[in-house]
């Protein structure tokens, strides 16, 4: 007998087949291709029916699902979507409304369709329970296939749609998101870039600013105001030659138009206006922009190097003022002792006369200390002849014209050493003399009492147990002949080097080496008054070796 439990199928009609499965092939009931096929669930108890079923729904070309149970059915629901369920209302241990009321209450699959499947007869009573357990749709057996087809293509259909819009809804939203993201990289990149160019604008110890061609200042940072006083808005509410100092104007407007003119960038120093009416030195550099109108400023406040240098120019003024009352006061003082040197022999020779007549014409007269005392008068008077000699000699030589002309030195020093030689056989000293070099370009007579000072000095200053040696030789410095007068004597300590050129500078007693202490003072002052040097090195006991520096002629 064919009760409807176990008759699912009505009697083909048009043609409708029942065979189970098309062209033989197992219905799939792996994960379903995502992009083209659902899922669908086939929940029954009976073999047969699922078997049965599945060869309708084969047609849909989706992956079918059988569950023999409930149980089995819930969990291919806890692995996989499906796009409809159909189950059979009567089955053993959990029945399918048990089995709707547990798939409804997960929220996975709260509003997956169901379809249950119930016999005619039980139609009546299952309808109503079944649709408040959240059925979509019922299917009597027994079925006819096209009814079961078309329902169940229906939720195929209903699933893909739902399925593409997802699909299309999460694309668009990951546009958006990646077109948003981008947005919000590039507004970041942006702010990060604006924000690096106003920390450099705003931290610069410089003043940096943007005007316009008409003078006015568009944009500026801090230091403006840090440096000036004036806040942002009264800078930019009048051009800037305004600020700039009336004597100092003319030269800024002067710059601008050349700016204006596209002349590329310039520097220029001019002072600016504070807002306590005292005024700063700003070093400006500028480059203009014509295609904008715009001219980019940079500016730095210089007033400190400024004032340092009205510093240094009215000291220099100064120094200049103080070198020309010394040189007056030096040239009055040079007139002076000339003056003086010069009335001083007269007297100085008749008391040198006198004491001489003593000592011949009285000389029995006189007993032994006054035959003494005059000849300390001869001596001394002897000495002070020297030295008013040696004043005068120094005098002279600061004060006269030196015309410098071609000399020979190995003229000069030839005759020297002629003049010099009773001396040199006194001390029997050794004289070599070296001349590589010979002409320069100096004032004759006193090249002559330069050399005869220094060789002189050579023999004079002579170690007690050494034969003098006295080395005269040249060597070229620059465009200079350097002329070395060197001796094997008793040597001159470093600190006191330089001291010995000085006037009355004298190391020794005049009881140990006779001297008046102006023969190296001569040797400099002429030297430096010929257009030379002069200068000595020395150690003490080792020799000395004084050279003087001439032009070379
Ligand atoms: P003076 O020879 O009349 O003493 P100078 O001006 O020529 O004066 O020299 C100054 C001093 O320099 C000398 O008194 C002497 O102490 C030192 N001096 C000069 N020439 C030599 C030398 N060749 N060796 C050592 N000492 C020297």
């Amino acid at each position: 007998m064919n009760t409807p439990r176990n008759r699912l199928f009505e009697p083909a009609r048009e043609g409708v087949p029942l065979t189970p499965a098309r062209n033989g092939r197992r219905p799939k009931t792996d994960v379903s291709d995502p992009d083209d096929k659902t899922n669908i669930l086939l929940v029954d108890d009976r073999a047969d029916k699922l078997m049965a079923l599945q060869a309708v729904l084969d047609d849909l070309d989706q992956n079918v699902i059988v569950a023999k149970s409930g149980k089995e059915a819930l969990r291919h629901l806890l692995q996989k979507e499906f796009a409809v369920i159909l189950l059979d209302v009567s089955m053993p241990g959990m029945d399918g409304f048990e089995t709707a009321q547990l798939i409804r209450t997960r929220p996975a699959t709260e509003h997956t369709p169901i379809i249950f499947v119930t016999s005619m007869n039980q139609s009546e009573n299952h309808i109503a329970r079944g649709y408040q357990l959240g059925a979509v749709d019922y299917i009597l057996t027994p079925i006819v296939p096209q009814v079961l087809r078309s329902k169940v293509s229906v939720f195929v259909e209903l699933y893909k749609r739902t399925e593409q819009i997802k699909r299309q809804g999460e694309r668009l939203r990951q546009l958006e998101e990646a077109a948003l993201k981008r947005q919000l990289t590039d507004a970041v990149d942006k702010l990060e870039a604006e924000t690096k160019r106003n920390r450099f604008f705003n931290l610069s110890l410089d003043m940096l600013a943007i005007a316009d061609f008409d003078g006015y200042m568009l944009q500026l940072n801090p230091t403006w105001e840090k440096t000036l006083g004036f806040p942002e808005d009264e800078f930019k509410s009048r051009p800037g030659p305004d600020f700039v100092h009336a004597e100092d104007r003319p030269a800024m407007i002067d710059q601008m138009n050349r700016l204006r003119e596209g002349n590329s960038a310039t520097y220029f120093e001019g002072r600016y206006r504070c807002k306590d009416g005292s005024f700063r030195w700003l070093g400006w550099t500028a480059a203009p922009f014509p295609a904008e109108r715009l001219i980019y400023i940079f500016a730095r406040d210089i007033t400190q190097r400024k004032t340092n240098e009205q510093k240094i120019e009215s000291l220099n003024a100064q120094l200049k003022q103080r070198v020309q009352e010394l040189t007056d006061i030096n040239s009055e003082l040079e007139a002076f002792s000339y003056s003086i040197s010069h009335d001083l022999r007269a007297p100085l020779r008749s008391m040198q006369g006198f004491a001489d007549a003593l000592l011949e014409e009285q000389f029995d007269r006189l007993d032994d200390s006054g035959k003494e005392y005059a000849r300390r008068i001869v001596n001394s008077a002897k000495y002070m002849d020297a030295l008013l000699n040696d004043l005068l000699d120094y005098s002279r030589l600061s004060r006269a014209e030196l015309e410098r002309v071609p000399v020979d030195l190995q003229r000069e020093m030839t005759e020297l050493l002629v003049q010099l030689d009773s001396d040199i056989q006194d001390k029997r000293a050794e004289v070599k003399l070296d001349l590589t070099l010979t002409r320069v370009l100096a004032h004759p007579s006193t090249v002559r009492q330069i050399l005869a000072n220094l060789v002189g000095n050579a023999l004079k200053f002579s170690h007690p147990e050494r034969t003098p040696a006295v080395s005269i030789r040249t060597e070229p410095c620059q465009r200079a002949v350097r002329i070395w007068v060197e001796d094997n004597g008793i040597g001159i300590a470093q600190e006191h080097c330089d001291r010995i050129f000085g006037l009355f500078e004298r190391l020794h007693s005049t009881q140990a080496y006779p001297g008046t202490g102006i023969g190296l003072a001569l040797v400099r002052k002429g030297a430096e008054r010929m257009g030379g040097h002069a200068g000595v090195e020395s150690e003490p006991e080792r020799g000395s070796r004084f050279w003087i520096e001439l032009p070379a002629a």
